[in-house]
């Protein structure tokens, strides 16, 4: 089976066929680096973060670049707002931008080129398209020509008379045409600039994408990624640039747009002054609860962003814990039963067929809404299993119990999403083996083994009457950051971390 993707430039599903086999050069427009990212922002670094731990578990090769834009008007105008060079301003947004890429769990990617740093190259390409007769100069500024590029529009739709009928009142007279765009900016006193064939200056925004993804990629390459209003006139114009300059088509084979997020029926926009922050809703929230927000909506439809949204997200994010916790408990439990042969048969099958069927959802352009369905299908099955299992526990149902958490635990985190259930015990403190020699007097030499051993302990003390021994075990775990809620299945422990 293949994996078929919505390609922007055809506007249709394709089947996915990387220019080398087991190969894909993946590049994604990363942020202009001079304010802390919105929720908005955020909606496009995780879905491509999907699709790059994807079609790494699909067992391609990726090579994953995403920029940093440093060099900007907005920077500029920062810079000035906050009183502080260019350059710092870039470096404060570049270590916050981190920050938020870390809190919402993304994968770095493998390349991560800054603008600045590749002006050289920005300037042979603009030569190139100079001398090719692609691009004109007037008084230290570059202008791309689009009328002479035959397929500008091919991505975003658009016939050229139809992008002349918006045109603004305000147009630069020195253009050829109001269309024309900038590839180098003359330098204004006070900016940054470096020197170039048409004196001090810095490059436009769209030849810095250009430019970056093929010297990484390649001048033709697999992947383009970003949200749709970069569509125009960005990526139109990077395909402009990419292909006047080398001749060589297509610059990028599929071209992936995300949708928007909204609010209160209107997209989130730094210039509507209607943004949420990263790192204000991870405040409140658990990264795993705004990721799953993200990826419970396809990502090219818009997304409506409320409280209440990620409220319901937060409470089906509990109900896979829950499952999880459900199995490691009674994981612990004794055999007792023996196998009810049609059930088991059943539940054999459905553990099979999860990952064909998660698959399938993903395969059909990175449907991440159906795939989370699967797993909630899935977590269904489970817990019915689970459930008639726990009067008569046999050894093949405590087997395929665990075989079909960890099977969760894996199809779930190629979404990004950690159940938490297999590293924890390296982060306990290790205070937690002198608590439990003290209360049970017993010797523990590992740490999972000694909380278990408490957790049994204050249930038998409760079990006997016994609340002052199980109120200081209780006491003595909240102390360590473990959280202990009671359930009808027992009792659950969070580990909340130091
Ligand atoms: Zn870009």
């Amino acid at each position: 089976m293949s994996i078929k993707i919505y390609n922007t430039l055809s506007r249709k599903k394709e089947e996915f066929i990387p220019r080398e086999k087991g190969k894909v050069s993946m590049y994604v427009c990363g942020p202009t680096v001079y304010n802390y990212i919105h929720i908005g922002n955020a909606r496009c670094y995780v879905a491509f973060d999907v699709v790059y731990r994807y079609l790494k578990y699909r067992d391609y090769n990726v090579t994953y670049v995403r920029n940093l834009t440093d060099v900007d008007d907005k920077i500029i105008n920062r810079a000035n707002e906050e009183g502080l060079s260019t350059k710092e301003i870039a470096e404060k947004y570049v270590k916050a931008f981190h920050e938020d890429m870390n809190g919402l769990k993304n994968e770095p990617p493998q390349i991560e080129p800054r603008a600045t740093e590749h002006i050289k190259e920005m300037i042979d390409a603009i030569k190139c398209l100079l001398e090719k007769g692609f691009a004109y100069e007037v008084d230290g500024d570059v202008f791309f020509e689009v009328q002479k590029f035959k397929g500008y529009g091919k991505l975003s739709g658009r016939a050229i008379d139809e992008m002349r009928a918006g045109e603004r009142v305000n147009v630069d007279t020195r253009k050829h045409s109001p269309m024309d765009f900038a590839l180098w900016k003359a330098a204004k006193p006070g900016e940054p600039s470096w020197n170039s064939p048409w004196g001090e200056g810095r490059p436009g925004w769209h030849i810095e994408c250009s430019v970056m993804s093929s010297k990484y990629l390649g001048a033709s390459f697999d992947i383009h990624g970003g949200g749709q209003d970069l569509i125009f006139p960005h990526h139109e114009n990077e395909i402009a640039q990419a292909e006047a300059c080398t001749g060589k088509e297509p610059f990028v084979k599929y071209w992936l747009h995300n949708g928007f997020v909204n609010i209160k029926e209107e997209k989130m926009a730094k210039s509507l002054g209607n943004v949420i922050l990263v790192r204000e809703i991870l405040k409140k929230y658990d990264p795993n609860v705004l990721r799953m927000f993200f990826i419970s909506t396809h990502y090219r439809s818009p997304i409506n962003y409320s409280e209440e949204n990620l409220e319901a997200v937060a409470s089906a994010l509990e109900r896979l814990k829950t499952a999880v916790y459900n199995i490691n408990y009674l994981a612990k439990s004794s055999i007792v039963g023996r196998d009810e042969e049609s059930k088991v048969k059943q539940f054999e099958k459905t553990i099979v067929d999860v990952k064909g069927n998660f698959f399938e959802a993903m395969d059909d352009d990175f449907n991440t809404a159906s795939a989370l369905g699967v797993i909630f299908e899935f977590v269904k099955e489970m817990n019915l299993f689970l459930e008639e299992s726990q009067k008569n526990l046999s050894v093949r149902a405590k087997d395929l119990l665990l075989e079909a958490r960890d099977k969760l635990i894996e199809l779930i985190s190629v979404l990004g999403i950690e159940l938490g259930a297999k590293k924890t015990a390296d982060e306990f403190p290790d205070s937690i083996l002198k608590i439990a020699e003290k209360i049970l007097n017993h010797t523990f030499n590992d740490k999972n083994e000694a909380l278990s051993a408490l957790i049994e302990g204050r249930e038998r003390a409760r079990k006997e009457k016994d609340w002052v021994t199980a109120d200081i075990i209780r006491n003595e775990l909240n102390a360590q950051c473990f959280e202990l809620k009671d359930t009808p299945q027992g009792c659950q422990v969070i580990f909340k971390g130091r």
